[in-house]
């Protein structure tokens, strides 16, 4: 469910680019990191809140992009 986090937080404008301090515009590339322990017919999943994704600003004269798994220290 953590990618209706990041969807919702750009929608509402609380995750905000720290170059510029605007609302991050736009997001892609999300991926669970899918820590998945296979041991034998078991699957242990590890921690879905470690999710990997491209936040791009997309702000006027703002290059900012980065590949996080960090991307909720940047919501408000
Ligand atoms: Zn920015």
């Amino acid at each position: 469910m953590s990618e209706n986090v990041i969807k919702e937080a750009i929608a509402e404008q609380k995750m905000r680019c720290p170059k510029c301090k605007k609302p991050i515009q736009k997001y892609e590339k999300f991926m669970e990191t899918i820590d998945a322990v296979r041991d034998g017919f078991n699957v242990i999943e590890v921690d879905s809140r470690a999710s990997r994704v491209t936040l791009t600003c997309g702000n006027a004269d703002c290059e900012w992009k980065e590949r996080t798994e960090y991307w909720a220290e940047y919501i408000d």
